[in-house]
């Protein structure tokens, strides 16, 4: 995600890194290089050139002169500035006095608007709440189908067109699922809505009239990042033929360049509110402007990483680990595993190491480590007898060619695996012993 942007930003503050006053031309050549940064990202022109005059302004202002590292209150600023072009404050949902607050997708067909549908879906549904999705696109094959799908793995109700429920008229659906979902005690409607491949009259027409039919509380408009500047171009269409409150960006897995992010804001003067990031159910949440813009900048998103953790781990899971971590025993291979498929419950190795700050030098090594690389080291500690596990001196040669064979590995596997664990091991007793290895006088880090 983003990382284009990401690599030339972060070149540009290098340059800026270690230099104290910065003189008219430091600014001028930094204010240059952003310029040409967020031109290469596919971000609109205007706000290219509102974004540039703001940073210019604020590095020539007093908050630079006076800082103590001039270069890194540059730094700041364009944080601030790119918190700001994507939004500023999250946009959370507004629900509606009485329910069932109704909620309206509308987009270009393949935006991903059925795909989100299922995921806020699940979302909402793991607040707590009884959302019912809506298939109210009768336009495309299979449209119906695939809600239906969809709503079977996240656990949420379809209410689809059948006899008595609007068969062919996708207002009539949408209407009569409102009041099925009173009478049923669902408190959120989600109406997945008809696109057409491109921008087009009679499919704004059903959206509005579907919109007139029902007032939604949200009616959020769901546009594929990967296509940049079209995006913005859509996203005006639609604001014009339907209108919306927000803005949902879809397959932002996809988009090295961030043009759409950064640019819909500020073009439609409308928030956007969710970030899609996968194909998967769970590639899903409230898009965070401030964790947005550090992640651009590689700052690191570890508060995005936090709630995942505290999402997916339950506080027993947490509280076994800390205690593994705590105790005099010696850590073993056990733990060893434990702790690995902890981590691995959180998702792709990639995802995560790209959360963490910094990491954005080492893309490519991260784009190349492999799941499957874990799936192995999984399948060698489990090929070991108990006993091995928590004493990994006894593992002679024969003992290594048994766990080679058991787990579809070979000899030199194991024997990495096990010089990886004694390390391991090592930095785990000096941690206990409070002191961690190469950085003086911080016990106990
Ligand atoms: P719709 O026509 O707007 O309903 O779009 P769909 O929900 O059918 O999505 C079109 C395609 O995009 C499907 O193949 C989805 O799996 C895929 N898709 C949707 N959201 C994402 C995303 O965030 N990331 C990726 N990589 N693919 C996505």
């Amino acid at each position: 995600m983003f990382e284009t942007l990401s690599d030339r930003l972060t070149s540009v503050f290098s340059s800026l890194r270690g230099k104290g006053r910065l003189s008219e031309e430091d600014i001028n050549a930094t204010a240059r290089e952003i310029r040409l940064a967020l031109l290469e990202a596919d971000v609109a022109l205007p706000v290219v050139r509102d974004f540039i005059a703001r940073i210019k302004e604020r590095s020539r202002g007093e908050e630079v002169s006076k800082a103590l590292n001039p270069a890194q209150q540059v730094i700041k600023i364009v944080n601030e500035e790119l918190v700001e072009v994507l939004g500023g404050e999250t946009r959370q949902i507004r629900y509606a006095k009485n329910p069932p607050t109704v909620i309206m997708l509308a987009g270009l067909q393949g935006a991903g608007k059925t795909t989100l549908a299922g995921k806020l879906a699940k979302w909402l549904g793991a607040q707590r709440n009884t959302p019912l999705l809506v298939a109210a696109d009768l336009q495309r094959p299979n449209a119906v189908t695939q809600l239906q799908v969809v709503g079977e793995r996240a656990a949420t109700p379809v209410f689809a067109p059948e006899p008595g429920n609007g068969v062919g008229d996708p207002v009539e659906v949408a209407r009569l699922s409102v009041e099925f979902a009173e009478r049923n005690n669902h408190n959120i409607v989600i109406i997945d809505t008809a696109g057409r491949l491109g921008v087009d009259t009679e499919m704004m027409r059903q959206a509005a009239d579907i919109r007139d039919a029902v007032s939604p509380d949200e009616i959020i408009f769901v546009v594929d990042a990967m296509i940049g500047q079209d995006a913005v171009n859509t996203a005006q269409a639609f604001l014009d033929g339907v209108g919306y409150d927000a803005v949902a960006l879809t397959k932002l897995d996809g988009d090295a360049r961030g043009g759409a992010a950064l640019s819909i804001r500020h073009i439609t003067g409308r928030p956007i509110m969710f970030a899609s990031t996968g194909e998967k159910l769970e590639d899903f949440d409230l898009f965070h402007p401030d964790r947005m813009a550090s992640r651009i900048l590689d700052m690191g998103d570890v508060l995005t990483l936090i709630e995942q953790a505290q999402r997916t781990f339950d506080e027993d899971e947490v509280q076994k680990m800390a205690s593994t971590m705590a105790s005099d025993e010696d850590f073993t291979l056990d733990d060893f595993l434990q702790q690995m498929m902890m981590v691995r419950k959180l998702g792709p190795i990639g995802n995560l190491l790209g959360m963490m700050p910094g990491m954005g030098q080492m893309r490519d090594q991260i784009d190349n480590i492999d799941d499957k690389a874990l799936d192995r080291l999984q399948a060698i500690i489990q090929s070991m007898t108990p006993g091995e596990r928590s004493n990994p001196k006894s593992i002679n040669g024969s003992r290594r060619l048994r766990i080679a064979n058991g787990s579809g590995t070979q000899v030199s596997d194991v024997n990495n695996l096990v010089t990886r664990f004694f390390e391991a091991q090592k930095v785990m007793r000096k941690m206990k012993s409070g002191g961690m290895p190469g950085i003086p006088g911080m016990p106990g880090m």
